[in-house]
């Protein structure tokens, strides 16, 4: 089957162009310590050996800059970095990398006194410099609040797309084109609904889709694919990833979900939309990345869902975050959340913190908790 496609612009990332009809590119993410560059690179080559058309890689400091420059020297690979708070990274960066990702709602918070406009520019002036497109990265878990103050408490995407439409405007004035954006949620129905308003003020800029921390398969899968299907379908998505919480060893199945994906909707083998995590228990968590500080996440992911099966009929979010870094922000929305630091794992309800606890005594806590809001929900827990 021909696909519709919108009519985007054509963005260049080293070997392979996405937009202007090009076949939608499949990204992925190390997870390795970026550091630890033989088992950076090592991942590296594994993802594009399963077929990544771009591996992103995760950078904080000088010292993962340096980490980088080795890794790139190694690899041929397309490579993508994840600037965080620290902007100013990008001029240490970009001689290794073809695209670099920056998050609007990162930017307030280095070197407060300057607009957000300047940091912009000195990004897209980096970028044009070194040859790297952007990704104008915008997620539901790191809005800019002086955006969210502006829309009713319940109205999370019109702030992410007020971001994201003002970051084009500005780097279009600033004759930098080579960029695509993402408007990325846990929720695949919001990850439909925003992307679908955002390709419909800017149909001309490449879209990079995800469902922002998935979860473990096949329930990471699934949520993927129900926003993706209803998006490709109509035409919206330049570049694709599925965010998966798997162990370094299984990486690569991010890439292979997503190719399969892309196959089944190219050949109408989609699946209708399901009411998802509206009458059900609903465990989002992030695909782990180098940011994460003990790797016991990745089991502790997998034991909440296997403890909180029980839970399965009721209408309860529950966030198992890797790093501090988006931990704190990333499990707000949730019912309860967790996010997990070296030693102990800290816990939220509703936002509140409840402390911090050890690995070994997390989950009888949060089963507590789980408990307690089912009794306080009632019988049915709708
Ligand atoms: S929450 Fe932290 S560990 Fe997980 S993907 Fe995001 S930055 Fe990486």
């Amino acid at each position: 089957m021909q696909l519709p496609r919108n009519p985007t612009r054509p963005v260049r990332i080293g070997s392979i162009t996405i937009g202007a009809g090009h076949p939608i590119a499949v990204q992925s993410m190390t997870a390795t310590h970026t550091q630890d560059i033989d088992a950076t690179v090592a991942q590296v080559s594994a993802l594009a050996a399963a077929g990544a058309d771009v591996v992103r890689i995760a950078v904080d400091s000088q010292k993962d800059a340096d980490a980088l420059r080795e890794i790139r020297r190694q690899s041929t690979a397309n490579l993508s970095v994840d600037l965080q708070e620290n902007y100013r990274l990008a001029s240490a960066v970009a001689p290794s990398v073809n695209k670099i990702r920056y998050n609007p709602g990162h930017l307030y918070h280095h070197e407060r006194q300057l607009p957000w406009q300047d940091k912009v520019r000195f990004i897209a002036d980096v970028a044009a410099r070194h040859d790297c497109a952007l990704r104008v990265g915008v997620n539901c878990g790191s809005v800019d609040p002086a955006k969210r103050e502006r829309y009713a408490e319940g109205d999370s995407l019109s702030p992410m797309l007020e971001s994201a439409l003002e970051h084009c405007e500005l780097l279009d004035s600033l004759g930098f084109t080579r960029y695509c954006v993402s408007l990325k949620d846990s929720d695949p129905l919001q990850v439909i609904e925003v992307n679908r308003r955002f390709a419909e003020q800017r149909p001309d800029v490449p879209l990079h889709l995800g469902v922002t921390e998935a979860g473990m398969p096949p329930d990471g899968v699934i949520k993927t694919r129900i926003a993706f299907e209803q998006l490709i379908s109509r035409g919206i998505g330049d570049t694709i990833r599925v965010s998966l919480t798997v162990p370094n060893a299984r990486k690569a199945e991010e890439i292979s979900a997503a190719r399969q994906i892309l196959e089944d909707i190219a050949a109408g083998r989609v699946r209708s939309v399901v009411d998802y995590g509206l009458k059900a228990l609903n465990i989002i968590s992030c695909p782990s990345c180098s940011r994460v500080e003990n790797e016991a996440f990745v089991d502790l992911a997998a034991q909440v869902r296997d403890m909180t099966r029980y839970a399965q009929d009721h209408a309860i979010t529950i966030a198992v975050m890797g790093c501090r870094v988006n931990g704190p922000g990333e499990t707000d929305d949730a019912d309860l959340g967790l996010w997990c630091g070296p030693n102990h794992v800290n816990l939220k309800r509703r936002g509140q913190s409840l402390g911090a606890f050890a690995y070994a005594d997390i989950l009888p806590r949060l089963k507590q908790e789980l408990d307690a809001l089912i009794a306080e929900r009632g019988a049915t827990g709708r």
